[in-house]
């Protein structure tokens, strides 16, 4: 953008207490931000945990859009500052937690350093951030792979496993919701 602020995609997720809520304060500490104005809200979706270690319980995750004027390294520690005050651990990595938030894109960057990679190194394979970032961004060129995000997710819906079902709450308000 122009006058110095960034469109950025970022993931929220968690497996760990009252997943909706959790999601939805995550998304309310976004909103009450300073530097940060939440654009677009996906809705939720509820997946199997795919990665290593012991089973876990389902995910609740959703994507949102954000417009910032903080730069990549300030935007991780605002978000890392919000999923501490949701209470999760150090050294959850890969563990149950009650609210994990990414940055899943920030503008144009690539970024490969191993405390930041962006666009985020899961993002090309994970149905639970592909299906929300769809409803958002269908037409957003994810840079580095020059393939929109609505061909990356039909790819990705083409492998078998890679599923994320469409939930029917919201991360709105229930009123908010009632109203629109
Ligand atoms: P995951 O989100 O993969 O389940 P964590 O949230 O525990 O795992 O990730 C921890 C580390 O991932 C952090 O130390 C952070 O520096 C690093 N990281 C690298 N790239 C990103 C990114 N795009 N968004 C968020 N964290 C990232
Ligand atoms: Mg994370």
């Amino acid at each position: 953008m122009s006058d110095g602020r960034v469109t950025t995609y970022l993931g929220l997720g968690g497996n760990l207490g009252d997943r909706l809520a959790e999601l939805r304060a995550g998304l309310s500490a976004l909103a009450g931000h300073p530097r940060l104005t939440v654009d677009a809200v996906s809705g939720v979706y509820e997946s199997a945990y795919v990665g290593p270690g012991e089973p876990q319980a389902d995910y609740l995750n959703a994507c949102v859009r954000v417009v910032t004027d903080l730069a990549p390294r300030e935007l991780l520690a605002a978000l890392q500052g919000i999923e501490r005050a949701r209470g999760r651990a150090a050294g959850t990595h890969m563990r149950p937690r009650p609210l994990d938030l990414d940055i899943l894109l920030y503008g144009e960057l690539v970024a490969s350093d191993p405390d930041l990679t962006i666009p985020h190194p899961r993002l090309t394979e994970r149905a639970f951030v592909l299906e929300p970032l769809a409803e958002l961004a269908p037409g957003l060129i994810v840079p580095d792979s020059g393939q929109t995000v609505a061909r990356l997710c039909a790819m990705m819906r083409a492998v078998e496993g890679r599923t994320a079902r469409r939930r029917p709450e919201t991360l709105l308000p229930a009123r908010a919701a009632a109203e629109r």
